[in-house]
């Protein structure tokens, strides 16, 4: 069994007092050898003797006592020593008795006094040393002094009845004196078991407390992270996104000459054309696979390319950069290691079981001098990409001190375009297109002209494309229907003749407009031209799938109004030869890069779409035809129209060829032709 730890307190203090009270013992007893030993007979000596002898031994238990007090306090070998110790008080109270029952009535009234002094003190002594000890302390104190006062009352006397009754209150008074110790001493030890207790208590609680506080700051640290994380991750691919890709700049180092900065900008092709056919979710899927095709082929770009630092971000949409810091590769690497991440991102993405191809137009931009600026080269790289974009996609394009001039030169038209249509700097070119039979104009193509203050007249292929991805194609375009209606109603028409036809340009994105049926009617309305006069040209690129069904419910709109359709730069774009049966068209124009090449192949083209067109009931234009040999031979395969320089060049004003018929000239001063 364990002994709690406050009676091992008490047993620690008994043996502390230990060796004062076997002091205090040995001396009594030999102060009353001294005293006593001339008045008491022989049986005093072996007393004496056989009291040391006990002291002595106490003693020894003593010392044996105090060297296994550093065994734990629940040791039986404790214990016994412990209950010997009492017996040992026990036995030296005894001796104390046995001298004092004996040699009382045989000494006289002085050395009764000395004896009752010497045993009076020790009882005091006793309330002090003994005061662990409750009950032996008592006994003890009892042991001493009552033998020697029941015998003073044998005696009888006056004296001695008064030394009897002296000795009776001394006896309750060290009692009382000894009860109050032990008591004070208990309670000393409960205040510093207490105490001990609230100290391991505290240091207990301090601990829960440096416990608590670690794990918060640990919580506080992981939230930290998750919060930054969240801020500069995008949370569909786990790409960095564009405030995460910026903190690298932080890290760039200042360019040395063999040390470069490169930021490659990736734009995926038909991504928008897989969100529109098979949803949005399949749309996040392949993003996220070529989020992580792109990470793995940064990692190896960044090896190839000795990048000792690199991130990856998407940028938004279907966009994503690549930013590669330290580079050490000469510049002549770079392209060849691109088009091979050209190549990989070209292949097919396995996606719930069907394979989905999406190529990348991709431009880059290098810093090799001064400091590297990541938002700089990234703009670069992006201006690089629309280029390889408008390029014809799945190219690499790098960016130049030219491609730079050039975008610069854009930024500057897609400035000023807006205000084009209001300042009087667009104007119409016309060019006829002539009958294969007897070259007499059918109609008039409206081409559009634009002299752009301050750098000049600038060609239809550079700006026509601006428009178009700028949106602003719709608003130019329906400047272009108003105009060339409204300038067409002024031609005359010679009798006996079909009246002149005017021929417009559209961009898919007008065809694909709903209110492009309606700036048709009220152009028509407006001007007061027949329906039947307006042609509209239209590119192979509405054959395009995503867009069919309001494109072609406004073809047929516009063929129930009475207006022609024709086929535009036919053979350039999507080839459908099929889908020219599905459409409202009345003709098709071969583009003039097969009228120009003249080889085997062109003209098989040439050949072919004639005997498809004619199939289907449609005539079929030839433009860009120079040549007397060109006409012969187109009109050997049987096109129907021809335009061309050999005809005529584009010009603004139709008087030169209408005055060439015979026909009264009603509208503008004659031009210049050619
Ligand atoms: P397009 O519709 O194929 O127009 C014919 C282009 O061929 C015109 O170039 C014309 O000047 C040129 N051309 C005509 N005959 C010959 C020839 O014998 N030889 C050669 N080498 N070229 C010839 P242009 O005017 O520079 O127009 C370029 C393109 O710009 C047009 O090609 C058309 O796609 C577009 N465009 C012009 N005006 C408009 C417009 O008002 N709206 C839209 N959407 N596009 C327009
Ligand atoms: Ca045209
Ligand atoms: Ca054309």
């Amino acid at each position: 069994m364990q002994a709690s730890p406050h009676t091992h307190t008490l047993w620690q203090e008994t043996l502390n007092n230990h060796p004062r009270g076997l002091i205090v013992t040995t001396l009594a007893i030999v102060g009353a050898g001294l005293v006593l030993d001339p008045y008491l007979g022989p049986w005093f000596r072996t007393w004496l003797i056989a009291s040391l002898a006990l002291t002595g031994l106490r003693f020894a238990l003593y010392l044996a006592s105090r060297s296994s007090t550093l065994a734990p306090p629940d040791d039986h070998h404790q214990r016994a020593l412990a209950l010997a110790h009492r017996v040992g008080v026990l036995a030296s109270g005894f001796s104390w008795a046995i001298l004092a029952w004996n040699a009382t009535p045989l000494l006289e009234g002085s050395h009764q006094l000395a004896l009752l002094i010497i045993l009076s003190a020790m009882a005091a002594g006793a309330t002090g040393t003994l005061a662990p000890l409750r009950i032996m302390g008592k006994v003890y104190v009892l042991l001493l002094i009552l033998p020697a006062c029941y015998q003073l009352g044998l005696i009888g006397s006056t004296d001695s009845l008064t030394l009897a009754g002296l000795g009776l209150i001394f006896t309750w008074a060290m009692c009382g004196a000894h009860e109050s110790n032990h008591e004070l001493l208990q309670h000393a030890i409960q205040l510093a078991n207490d105490k001990e207790y609230l100290i391991g208590e505290l240091s207990r609680h301090a601990e829960q407390v440096i416990k608590i506080n670690a794990e918060l700051e640990a919580r506080v640290a992981e939230r930290t992270h998750c919060l930054h994380e969240m801020a500069h991750r995008d949370l569909l691919t786990g790409l960095l996104n564009r405030r995460g890709i910026s903190t690298l700049e932080a890290q760039a180092q200042p360019i040395t000459p063999d040390k470069h900065c490169m930021v490659v900008f990736i734009d995926l092709d038909r991504f928008k054309h897989i969100n529109d056919t098979l949803g949005h979710d399949i749309g996040d899927l392949v993003l996220q696979a070529v989020a992580h095709r792109l990470e793995t082929s940064a990692q190896h770009l960044a090896q190839q390319l000795g990048s000792p630092r690199y991130g990856v971000c998407r940028w938004g949409g279907d966009e994503f950069v690549f930013c590669l810091l330290g580079i050490h590769t000469p510049l002549q690497q770079i392209n060849p290691a691109l088009a091979d991440l050209h190549t990989q991102l070209a292949q097919g993405y396995d996606i719930q079981g069907r394979e989905l191809n999406v190529g990348a137009s991709i431009g880059y931009a290098v810093e090799n001098h001064g400091l590297c600026s990541i938002p700089g080269l990234i703009s670069s790289a992006d201006l690089a990409a629309s280029e390889a974009k408008r390029l014809g996609r799945g190219q690499v394009v790098v960016m130049t001190p030219q491609l730079l001039e050039l975008q610069h030169r854009r930024l500057r038209l897609l400035d000023a375009l807006p205000r084009a249509t209001q300042d009087g700097s667009f104007h119409l070119a016309f060019q006829p297109i002539v009958c294969a039979t007897h070259h007499q104009p059918l109609a008039f193509e409206a081409l559009l002209r634009w002299s752009c203050p301050g750098l000049g007249s600038i060609s239809p292929a550079e700006f026509i494309p601006l428009a178009e991805n700028s949106d602003q194609i719709i608003r130019l375009g329906a400047w272009v229907l108003t105009e060339a209606c409204t300038q067409a109603t002024g031609w005359p028409c010679a009798p006996g003749r079909p009246p002149l036809k005017v021929a417009i340009n559209t961009s898919i994105k007008q065809l694909v407009s709903s209110r492009f049926v309606a700036q048709i009617k009220h152009a028509l309305a407006q001007s007061g031209l027949p329906p039947q006069r307006l042609i509209v040209e239209i590119t192979e690129s509405v054959f395009d799938e995503i867009n069919i069904e309001q494109t072609l419910s406004n073809l047929l709109a516009l063929q129930h109004l009475g207006i022609e359709i024709h086929v535009d730069d036919f053979g350039t774009g999507y080839s459908s030869l099929s889908r020219l049966q599905e459409f409202p068209l009345q003709a098709v124009k071969i583009d003039k890069s097969f009228v120009h090449s003249g080889d085997e192949r062109a003209l098989t083209v040439i050949e072919g779409t004639i005997l498809i067109a004619h199939k289907f009931g449609l005539r079929v234009i030839a433009e860009g035809v120079e040549t007397e040999a060109q006409a012969a031979t187109l009109t050997r395969l049987g096109v129907d129209e021809f335009q061309g320089y050999l005809y005529g060049r584009p010009s603004p004003d139709v008087g030169p060829w209408l005055r060439a018929q015979a026909l009264p000239v009603t509208a503008h001063a004659a031009p210049q032709q050619g």
